[in-house]
């Protein structure tokens, strides 16, 4: 075979193993559970996962998506979890080969995988993928091809200090109607929400911000408020969700920065090059 189709199958295989821990993650982590110890058991009925059947996505199809021992079924998440983290994978391969930059990318996407699965799931962000992700990107940018220290502190400071700002402007908005935003469905007795721009969110910006420098980041905040726009306004159309209900915003967020991530630097230039037209 040759040697970069070698390395993007190997890609890919890594990125199923990887998005299988991930799901692991995202499940036990905003429970507060370690997630080496104990191993994977079925939530329903406690029965050991044994290692033939936890390998990813076939293992799913398979035991025909129940659990093996008392048939519950067993979300189409956790595949989907190992796809998207596979096909990641294999991007960034073909997008970088075997580079530093392939360990960014797949470092950085799989940070973003696990903030949709947690934001969609808890409505959170882990502290590990956002603050974690930050340093993790500074430390990255040193890497051969990376976009430097200075930059990366830069944007990872910018981006934060932008969401912040939108913050702010958004509680001093609900001041002045401050039952105007309903908490998230089934989070009417929680703590912690307020109806500004979350914490999680303000984090995560500062992650995308240190792994992509300025101009990808600005492309993929761009991107993060017009899919969200967009997708609400959809959701209302179709009577789905409530106009005074939030929406998380990291799957978003998550997506403007996988887009920018591979299209960011082309994605900017046409804009500039457009806006110069004007
Ligand atoms: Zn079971």
């Amino acid at each position: 075979m040759h040697a970069d189709a070698f390395f993007a199958v190997s890609a890919a295989i890594l990125g199923l193993c990887i998005g299988s821990f991930l799901n692991v993650v995202a499940w036990r982590a905003p429970l507060g559970q370690s997630v080496v110890a104990p191993p994977s058991a079925c939530p329903a009925c406690g029965r050991r996962i044994r290692w033939y059947e936890n390998i990813p996505i076939l293992s799913w199809i398979i035991l025909g998506a129940r659990c093996a021992g008392c048939r519950e079924r067993i979300s189409v998440r956790y595949p989907l979890g190992e796809l998207a983290t596979g096909l990641c994978f294999l991007a960034a391969a073909l997008h970088s080969g075997p580079t530093a930059g392939f360990i960014r990318e797949a470092v950085f996407l799989s940070l973003l995988i696990l903030t949709v699965q947690t934001d969609l799931t808890h409505w959170l962000v882990l502290d590990e993928a956002s603050i974690g992700g930050t340093v993790a990107g500074l430390i990255l940018s040193l890497t051969p091809g990376g976009i430097g220290m200075v930059r990366s502190v830069a944007t990872a400071a910018g981006a934060f200090l932008l969401f912040l700002a939108i913050r702010l402007v958004s509680l001093l908005v609900l001041r002045r109607r401050p039952d105007y935003v309903l908490p998230p469905e089934g989070m009417e007795d929680e703590e912690g929400f307020d109806g500004g721009m979350g914490w999680g969110d303000i984090k995560l910006a500062a992650c995308i911000g240190a792994f992509l420098g300025p101009w990808p980041t600005a492309v993929a905040v761009f991107i993060a408020f017009v899919a969200g726009a967009a997708v609400g306004l959809f959701l209302m159309a179709l009577g789905r969700h409530e106009r005074r209900r939030p929406i998380p915003f990291g799957p978003f967020l998550a997506l403007g920065g996988a887009i920018a991530l591979f299209a960011g630097d082309p994605i900017a230039s046409a804009y500039l090059s457009i806006a110069g037209l004007l």
